[in-house]
């Protein structure tokens, strides 16, 4: 088989396993590498030191897999449509759509030691990442024409839109590459202006320091007190600088079943706080929400409840106030106070209109 051939079978193959793209680029330095070298300098990374450990690898995929040709990249999408399983009614909390269903690593995985079976086959040696990798993904994805950089610092697709799952598969095979796709951004910055905290510091530019998605699921410890109120209803994750974006226009609803919304994710924001260890577990067994583990996600939770809770939530947050885990306790009692607050300020406001209308 030449070269081209082996490509379109690979392409049949990984289109089969429903991958909604299946493009390759060639195995050069990643683009941004010295950008990502400034940003790591910065601190912008703040607790995500795996990226600094693996540095080195990620601005050289030769230190990956010595001899590497060609990366391929294969994108599948993960919307699940406009609907979503949150009740404002119910006060149930924001996550993040990607989390809505099953842990896309183990189901990724699958596929790609099928694509790696098919490329042994025909002499290649591959390195398969889904998403854990030491590789500037993006970089590789918008080289091979699977979107580009857009403005959130985000990939963005003419055809899926920002919603997709990446993954890489390093060959030693030299595959035809393809070619990459010119920025739509155009004039629209909408994804800087939407973002809660400011995180989109200029186009291009991340403080994941700031960004929800890095201080509801990496950050370990307690959560910056001045952020919390601009978390808002947010609890695993955030989706604003992708839902904003314009080209999810023409996005379609995912094929893969096992993304679909679980019961879990539309829960009550204070009925997690009742959640034990093993609740906790069972509940988000095969989710990616179980990463964080109960002290994460509560943690979230009771921001979430400071945020858009009121005095119905104050007897959960109490308990909760209470629990053996700090970083929980914590949160809670930050959350107690904000509800306070929020009812003093309410009732003030609801004297002053008192006295104005009696004056007139
Ligand atoms: S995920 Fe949310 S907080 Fe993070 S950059 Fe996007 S809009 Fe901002
Ligand atoms: S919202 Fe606008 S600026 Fe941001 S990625 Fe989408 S098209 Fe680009």
């Amino acid at each position: 088989m030449t070269a081209g051939e082996i490509k379109g079978a690979l392409v049949h193959r990984a289109r089969a396993l429903g991958f909604d793209a299946c493009r390759v680029a060639r195995c050069d330095s990643p683009s941004h590498a010295a950008e990502f070298r400034q940003w790591l300098a910065q601190n912008s990374a703040g607790e995500m030191s795996w990226m600094e450990r693996g540095a080195d690898k990620r601005c050289d995929p030769q230190q990956v897999l010595p001899g590497a040709k060609s990366v391929i990249v294969l994108a599948l999408n993960y919307w699940q449509g406009a609907s979503t399983p949150s009740d404002r009614r119910r006060q149930t909390g924001r996550i993040a759509r990607y989390a809505w269903g099953d842990d896309y690593h183990d189901l990724i995985e699958r596929k790609l030691i099928q694509l790696n079976r098919f490329l042994e086959e025909h002499g290649g040696r591959q390195k398969c990442y889904v998403d854990t990798g030491p590789v500037l993904e993006r970089d590789f994805a918008a080289a091979a024409g699977i979107g580009w950089h857009g403005k959130s610092t985000m990939l963005v697709d003419q055809q899926l839109g920002t919603w997709f799952f990446l993954a890489e598969i390093l060959t030693t095979l030299e595959l035809p590459p393809d070619e990459p796709q010119r920025s739509r951004c155009g004039s629209c910055n909408r994804c800087i202006d939407v973002c809660p905290t400011r995180a989109i510091t200029s186009a291009h530019r991340l403080d994941a320091r700031r960004c929800i998605s890095y201080l509801t699921i990496e950050l370990k410890g307690s959560i910056p007190i001045e952020l919390r109120p601009l978390i808002g209803d947010r609890i695993y994750g955030c989706d604003d600088c992708l839902e904003i974006c314009p080209w999810n226009r023409f996005a379609s609803a995912s094929r893969e079943t096992a993304f679909a919304a679980r019961p879990a994710v539309g829960m009550r924001l204070r009925d997690y706080l009742e959640l034990d260890d093993a609740q906790f577990r069972a509940l988000f067994r095969g989710s990616p929400i179980k990463r964080i583990k109960r002290r994460g996600f509560l943690r979230n939770v009771c921001v979430a409840l400071g945020n858009v809770g009121d005095e119905s939530d104050l007897p959960a947050l109490e308990a909760a106030a209470t629990d053996s885990e700090p970083l929980i306790a914590e949160h809670a009692n930050w959350a107690i106070d904000a509800i306070r607050a929020r009812r003093t300020s309410c009732k003030s406001v609801a004297t002053l209109n008192d006295v104005a209308s009696a004056r007139s």
